[in-house]
Formats: C-alpha cells, sequence, structure tokens
C-alpha cells in the first residue's frame, strides 16, 4: 500500500471514529493534512483557523503564507514538506485546543507520523512542543534539535504568534535557516 493510500486510511478512521463530534459539527470540514507523504520534513501546528477551515488545508492564512515563504528561504516548496495540525477542526471562535481535544487526535497524527517517517519533526508553537515533549518550554529550546523515542524534534516558534512580533519574527527566521544543516547531520549519522 503507498503511504498517500495509508494517509487517507488515516483520515477516514477520524471520521469513522467519530473524533470531537462537537467540533466536528461546529466545523465546515475535517483539515487533515497536506504536501508530500515521502517529506524528509513534517511541520505540525495546533489547530485549523478560519482559512484552513474554508479551504480545508492546514496553513493556508496569514500565518501559512509566511510559512510558505521562510521554506522558499532553505528552498523548499509546501510540495516537498508535510504540514498538519495536533487538532483536526477548528475550534470555535479560534479558542486555543483543550487538552482532551489534544488528546484525542494524538493517536492520528502518531499514524501520520509512523506511516511518513520524516526525518524531523518541526513542532510550531508550544501547543504542539508540549504534545510531544511537555517538560519543555518553547522559549528555552527554539531551535534546537530534540531527539526523543527515535525521532528527531525541533521546536519552533509559531509563525502566527511571531508574525506581528518583530523579535520572535527575526528568531524564527533565524531558526528556521537552520533546518538544512540539521537534516544534512542526521543523514550523515
Ligand atoms: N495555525 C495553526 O496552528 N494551524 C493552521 O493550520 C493555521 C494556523
Amino acid at each position: 500500500m503507498t503511504k498517500q493510500k495509508q494517509l487517507d486510511d488515516i483520515k477516514q478512521q477520524i471520521l469513522d471514529d467519530k473524533v470531537c463530534p462537537e467540533l466536528a459539527e461546529a466545523a465546515t470540514q475535517l483539515v487533515f493534512g497536506d504536501g508530500s507523504a515521502d517529506a524528509e520534513l513534517v511541520f505540525i501546528g495546533e489547530a485549523p483557523g478560519k482559512n484552513e477551515d474554508e479551504q480545508g488545508k492546514p496553513f493556508v492564512g496569514a500565518a501559512g503564507k509566511f510559512l510558505n515563504e521562510m521554506l522558499e528561504m532553505i528552498g523548499l516548496k509546501r510540495e516537498n514538506v508535510y504540514i498538519t495540525n495536533i487538532v483536526k477542526y477548528r475550534p470555535p471562535d479560534n479558542r486555543d485546543p483543550l487538552p482532551d481535544e489534544k488528546q484525542a487526535f494524538l493517536p492520528y497524527l502518531e499514524s501520520q507520523l509512523e506511516v511518513i517517517q520524516p526525518k524531523v519533526v518541526v513542532t510550531l508553537g508550544r501547543h504542539s512542543l508540549n504534545c510531544f515533549l511537555p517538560d519543555l518550554s518553547i522559549s528555552q529550546v527554539h531551535g534546537q534539535p530534540k531527539r526523543y523515542k527515535g525521532r528527531v524534534y525541533l521546536p519552533l516558534f509559531h509563525p502566527a504568534a511571531a508574525l506581528y512580533n518583530g523579535a520572535m519574527r527575526q528568531t524564527l527566521i533565524d531558526d528556521f535557516a537552520l533546518i538544512p544543516a540539521i537534516i544534512e547531520k542526521i543523514k550523515s549519522s
């Protein structure tokens, strides 16, 4: 079975399992993920916003445009990477996802990563980081690759938080620029 078919099956499983029915009811659609099933890099955000909910794809609003620009900066396009969120339905009024909502979607996110087997999992923002590495603080570990249970995580600030904060924006750009060297190091080790 191709990796894409396996991802399609996970998406169907979320629908069949009726994960977070209240969120599903309030949202336009499931925002599962976008990009290459063979990606070396997987980006994980928090939850879809308004634009994502409308278009059915993660990171297509202002934060997504900024993410695309940073990908371009390191010579990549969206089609070369895979982008998803922890929670796959838009929370009402863009509120933060609740702990039990993150918990409910985590097994499906794990399955996505099992299929794709990326070299690096880039967590965007504290919600995403703390899903995998609950004891770390984003302000202390951003830009530092962390090896944990056979995976390499790179914690980055969330592009939506960094977009309108000059200092954080530059830090995110600087951290992003480290990605090619981190991947090369993993490949050669
Ligand atoms: N913010 C996120 O965390 N995810 C999206 O898909 C868009 C904005």
